[in-house]
């Protein structure tokens, strides 16, 4: 059995708990630091990203999520929790956890978008993947570390590094749980493969 947690300090979690479902997978709510000790894999819900800064270091997540990173356990960021993850925010002077080489803006489709619907066609999971967007972010630049897995409109809007996940989109959201399942199967292999 893995242990794959959801972080659970803001947002709508079950969402994601349930796309995670598999045999093979415990699903945790993750609201103390003590909980992350036990975990394979990460998922980032998405939210507000400076809100979830300020309740990661008011409940003492900060060097422990440095650490589960550093350590080269998966993490999946989604929208606000893909924010959280990259290297650079564009507008701000500092990042947040900055795990994966991308720069990130934030709110990039504009008021007249604030949601909408899209089917994107994504690397290595397949056509037609349904994608919520709510005050999405887009990834603006990546580096050469970095895997684009999806575009929307010529923006990146899914990329991977290794071990680290980022979908600008809520794909929680939707019936479809392909992508939350191609993090599922990353863990795995992270466990078959133990990171160096
Ligand atoms: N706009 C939010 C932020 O900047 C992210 C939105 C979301 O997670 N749905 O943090």
């Amino acid at each position: 059995m893995m242990n794959i947690g959801v972080l659970a300090l803001q947002g709508a979690v079950r969402e994601h708990v349930k796309a995670l479902e598999a045999p093979d997978v415990e699903v945790t709510v993750i609201k103390k630091v003590e909980q992350l000790e036990q975990m394979d894999g990460l998922v980032f819900p998405g939210g507000e990203s400076t809100t979830m800064r300020r309740l990661i270091n008011l409940y003492g997540f900060y060097e422990p999520l440095k650490a589960f990173a550093a350590a080269g356990k998966p993490i999946f960021g989604t929208c606000a929790g893909a924010i959280l993850m990259a290297k650079e925010i564009a507008g701000q002077a500092e990042p947040h956890l900055s795990v994966m080489d991308m720069t990130v803006e934030r709110n990039a489709f504009g008021r007249q978008r604030e949601s909408f619907e899209a089917l994107l066609s994504m690397k290595g999971i397949g056509d037609d993947v349904e994608a919520v967007f709510i005050r999405a972010p887009i990834i603006r630049t990546t580096g050469t570390q970095v895997d684009v897995l999806a575009e929307y409109d010529g923006r990146i809007v899914a990329a991977q590094q290794g071990p680290f996940l980022a979908c600008s989109f809520h794909p929680e959201l939707t019936d479809d749980d392909r992508f939350h399942q191609y993090f599922v199967q990353m863990v795995r292999e992270s466990l078959a493969e133990p990171a160096v």
